[in-house]
């Protein structure tokens, strides 16, 4: 396979931005591949290799790249104007949408990215409760802004995650165990000055980490009890687990949520849904800032829409079928050749963890067999299969993938498994 374009572009690249991508997890060895199309399940790559995408850009393409019905909405929208500057109808449709399908959505705000949604999300709970406590789970992400770049510190205080988030900004975020509602309880029997939880629904920013059975259901009573909101991080899980997401699947209303990736139909977005008595709070209606020059952007919303309307109980059926078919696949190829190792899935997402048969929370990470991955990672490439580049991130399949498709993925592991055997 040549890739010398690829690398004469990222050679090119890292000179003028750091390490040659906008984004970190882009980056792997020996140097990212730099693509120039993208067509229903396939990427091309600049040297013209073709590749069956499971990264997907990381979940927003769940009808694939370039969806031909999706383009459509998006030119027909590009024609009469990229941005207004003031409402239009086209975001009133994906509000109306959004608001329809999504349990806990009376109110909708859009904004541009998921890291803007959170952080106002954030700034709402703490504005509406005037508390300022927000709890979030070991190794939760919710984007790249200061108050959620937090990890445990000591026993009582959290430290920043990363350089140049000053160390009182994370004084009031907690962080307690994905899957233990009893640990939740405690801290918030302890302190009262909790605004709210958040979590995503099932964990996607540490490969896939379904909801023990009843845990969702305890975090709601836990927090209803100690009168602390619960938002419900759906960037990842939103409209990719269900038609309802993943509040809808598991039947558990949230306070507040926020959404990306799907709803933007392959463009930027963001969106905070919630209690309307809460979403009131926000400007201009209410005290708590929130903007932004292209939130609620047309072309975006125009997308958005044209993929919340091809999204059929159907094809939420059909993306478990092929997600079941997989793991099931996979399971059996790690137990047929002895590699310690297992496949977590939700709906239409997956990862493969080795070194482990499970993982339940941030913790279990740790244990994780990193270099096995990175080895399955790069034969996988080879093999023309496209996997996001770190065992934390989410394989996703879209309804642009059919059978063989997924075979290939499978074909391709098994011949990875036989390989290390070798
Ligand atoms: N929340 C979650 C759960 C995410 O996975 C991400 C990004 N993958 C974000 C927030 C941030 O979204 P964005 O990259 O659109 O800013």
């Amino acid at each position: 396979m040549n890739t010398d374009r690829s690398l004469e572009l990222y050679e090119e690249s890292k000179k003028i931005t750091p390490c040659g991508v906008s984004s970190p997890v882009r980056v792997f060895k020996p140097f990212p591949l730099f693509i120039s199309s993208g067509k229903g399940s396939r990427i091309t790559d600049a040297d013209g290799n073709q590749y069956i995408d499971f990264c997907m850009a990381y979940g927003p393409l769940i009808t694939g790249h370039a969806n031909p019905i999706v383009m459509k909405a998006a030119k027909e929208q590009i024609e009469r104007g990229t941005v207004y500057g003031a409402p239009s109808d086209r975001e009133l449709e994906l509000l109306k949408r959004i608001n329809a399908r999504v349990p806990c959505a009376e109110n909708v705000r859009l904004t541009n990215s998921g890291t803007e949604a959170t952080m106002h999300a954030v700034r709402l709970a703490r504005g509406f409760t005037n508390k300022r406590g927000i709890v979030k789970m070991n190794r939760g992400f919710h984007g790249a802004h200061d108050s959620m770049l937090a990890i445990s510190g000591s026993a009582e205080h959290c430290i920043p995650s990363s350089a140049g988030v000053p160390e009182d900004t994370v004084r009031n975020t907690y962080i307690v165990e994905y899957n233990n509602a009893p640990e939740l309880d405690s801290l918030l029997q302890k302190n009262n000055d909790i605004a709210a939880v958040i979590m995503e629904p099932v964990m996607g920013n540490i490969g896939v980490v379904p909801p023990k059975k009843g845990y969702l259901d305890e975090i709601r009573k836990i927090t209803l009890e100690h009168d602390v909101l619960l938002i419900f991080d759906e960037v990842i899980t939103g409209f990719r687990v269900s038609g309802r997401c993943a509040q809808g699947l598991f039947g558990i209303t949230p306070d507040l949520c926020t959404l990306g990736k799907i709803i933007g139909g392959g463009f930027p977005v963001g969106a905070i849904a919630g209690k309307e008595e809460i979403m009131q709070h926000l400007a201009p209606a209410g005290p708590v800032y929130e903007a932004g020059t292209f939130s609620g952007n047309p072309v975006t919303a125009a997308a958005g829409s044209a993929v919340l309307d091809i999204l059929s109980e159907e094809i939420y059926s059909e993306l478990k079928r092929r997600t079941d078919t997989t793991t099931s696949a996979i399971n059996d190829l790690l137990t047929d050749r002895n590699v310690k190792g297992c496949i977590q899935s939700s709906t239409s997402m997956f990862q493969i963890f080795f070194g482990t048969y499970s993982v339940t929370n941030g913790t279990d990470i740790d244990g994780i067999d990193l270099k096995m991955f990175e080895k399955m990672f790069n034969f996988m490439l080879k093999s023309g299969i496209y996997l996001p580049p770190s065992p934390l991130e989410v394989n996703f399949l879209s309804t642009a993938h059919d059978d063989s498709d997924v075979n290939r993925f499978i074909d391709a592991f098994d011949l990875f498994l036989r390989s290390i055997r070798s």
